[in-house]
């Protein structure tokens, strides 16, 4: 890549800032939060969205849609990724867990703001790509994991939040269980093919858990692994 395009893409990347600021505004009715927040902000102008998604996809990398990552799967809109990452309000020091790996974006993201990830992709040429980007990429805060989201990560848990970025059909009890006291996951829930809600769950200090319904989104299924 030359220096031109190199610079052209930090200019994408500028404008789809302000794009994920717009929709920040339109939709703080429902989502509750009237902006971005500054870690999640300089992670979405930082992290090179055109690394991740294949090279015919590359000058589309900046637009504030889904894109195809291969195999029928996609990386999530830019704005649904900011706001996921809000919602589960990362901080330094923090250890996370994301079902659903992808094309390593997400991953990122996170491991912009927080200690450690720990990301989970059933599909394993998919995993094994995500995690090789991952580290050419610097991201040695990443780890992948090839293996069925549903049951989680017993080894590492508890986690200060959990990212779901694939649509289950209900909330998976394995996952609620690995969330620490005070964490909170986010999950897109509904039918495979029909309306879903992405849901914000609160794992309450106080041992209660709490749900809420942010916005109606899309997402492609959660296969129940084998
Ligand atoms: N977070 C990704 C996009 C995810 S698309 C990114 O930033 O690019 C949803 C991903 O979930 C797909 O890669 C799909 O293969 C994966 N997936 C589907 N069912 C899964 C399961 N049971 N466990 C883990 N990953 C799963």
């Amino acid at each position: 890549m030359s220096a031109a395009d190199a610079q052209d893409y930090a200019g994408q990347r500028a404008r789809l800032v302000l794009e994920v600021d717009a929709m920040y505004s339109a939709t703080r009715a429902e989502t509750g939060f009237t902006a971005m927040s500054a870690p999640v902000r300089a992670a979405l102008a930082k992290v090179e969205r055109h690394r991740f998604v294949p090279a015919d996809q590359q000058s589309l990398a900046y637009r504030n849609h889904p894109l195809p990552i291969g195999g029928g799967q996609t990386i999530s809109q830019p704005y649904i990724v900011a706001l996921s990452t809000d919602l589960v309000a990362p901080r330094a020091g923090q250890r996370v867990l994301e079902i659903g790996t992808g094309s390593g974006y997400q991953a990122a993201m996170l491991a912009e703001i927080v200690s450690k990830v720990y990301s989970i992709e059933l599909v394993p040429s998919l995993g094994k790509e995500a995690a090789e980007r991952l580290r050419t990429l610097g991201y040695a805060n990443v780890e992948v994991r090839i293996g069925d989201g549903y049951a989680g990560w017993p080894e590492q848990a508890p986690f200060d939040s959990i990212l779901v970025t694939a649509a289950a059909p209900r909330v998976p009890g394995a996952l609620v269980e690995q969330l620490k006291p005070g964490g909170r996951m986010v999950i897109p829930v509904g039918a495979s093919h029909g309306a879903q809600q992405l849901f914000l769950i609160w794992n309450r200090p106080d041992g209660t858990v709490e749900r809420k319904s942010v916005l109606a989104v899309r997402f492609v299924p959660l296969v129940p692994g084998k």
